[in-house]
């Protein structure tokens, strides 16, 4: 199975101030739902993995981070895509859990629910903790350039601790685009042809034979 791990604050949805609370806060980047329906239609299921120390915090409750889900799969649905499934931490950062990003526990759980090695798992986020768990469990990481690494450029600088390795686009959709070029050539005839026409070997005149 092909998996993609996305994170959420800043890869899916614009990050808040604070938390978001509540299903009227939440809404979608421009392009990034998109991107997982590009995802979905290629074989690759997605499956995200996210934070929300709010709920240990007692800022909002499981029934109002089901209504948030609720409204991202409806959006998702609406453009074609499909979520699988969102996996969250509900902890405080001082509960010393082991699923809170960075570490790995949260997505090794996704891991181990689909069967898939923890290697071949292509992890996507904005933030750093995101990627960091990514790196603790083997997989192929990708930071995107929106959300809380809004500021950065793919080439740029980079923040430290960014795990050697990881690749940096500039949005979900562009990871997208590096992931599936056969599926963007595929969609377009004229660039099928080209492919072709530039993996053909142009036959090199022998020396002495001219060319007929
Ligand atoms: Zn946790």
């Amino acid at each position: 199975m092909k998996l993609v791990i996305l994170g959420r604050d800043g890869t899916l949805n614009p990050v808040a101030d604070d938390y978001i609370t509540s299903a009227d806060e939440w809404n979608a980047m421009p392009g990034a739902l998109e991107a997982v329906a590009r995802l979905n239609h290629a074989g690759w299921h997605v499956v995200v993995a996210t934070n929300q120390p709010g709920l240990g915090r007692g800022l909002f409750d499981v029934m109002a981070l089901n209504a948030i889900h609720t409204k991202m799969h409806r959006q998702v649905a609406a453009v074609g895509g499909r979520i699988d499934a969102v996996f969250y931490c509900p902890h405080a950062a001082d509960e010393n859990c082991t699923c809170r990003k960075p570490l790995p526990g949260l997505l090794e759980q996704i891991c181990d629910r689909y069967g898939v090695e923890r290697q071949d798992v292509q992890v996507v986020g904005s933030s750093l903790a995101h990627v960091l768990a990514g790196a603790a469990m083997g997989a192929r990481l990708h930071l995107v350039c929106t959300g809380q690494s809004a500021p950065l450029v793919p080439g740029g600088e980079l923040p430290a601790g960014l795990p050697p390795g990881t690749q940096v686009h500039a949005s979900l959709g562009d990871f997208v685009n590096q992931l599936l070029p056969v599926v963007l050539a595929s969609a377009t005839p004229a660039l099928v042809q080209a492919s072709v026409l530039l993996s053909t070997p142009t036959p090199t005149p022998m020396p002495g034979t001219g060319i007929v």
